[in-house]
């Protein structure tokens, strides 16, 4: 499992997710890393068990799953999880 290490907003731009957007719920069932952009910028980690948010100072602390967003939530692009499969599969086929 990938280590958060107190990414930037810049950070999450560059990384290569898949383009469906999950619940909190959906995330938390899965247990899958997964990220969400907040209020104001803010970028949510959830890292399969915990949701996490940086701090200034490049830090991260965890926070609790209701403070994370509740919604807008991406897996990365090659996601193995049932959820993303089935979207890609999906797209295969249209
Ligand atoms: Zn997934």
């Amino acid at each position: 499992m990938r280590k958060f290490s107190g990414e930037s907003a810049e950070g999450w731009a560059l990384r290569d997710y898949g383009s469906t957007n999950y619940s909190r719920f959906q995330v938390l069932t899965e247990g899958q890393p997964a990220w969400a952009q907040g209020d104001r910028g803010a970028v949510f980690y959830f890292d399969g068990l915990r949701f996490w948010r940086p701090t200034r100072g490049g830090k991260s602390r965890i926070v609790a799953s209701w403070q994370s967003p509740s919604y807008g939530w991406v897996h990365e692009s090659l996601c193995s999880c049932r959820q993303c499969c089935r979207e890609r599969m999906q797209h295969q086929v249209a």
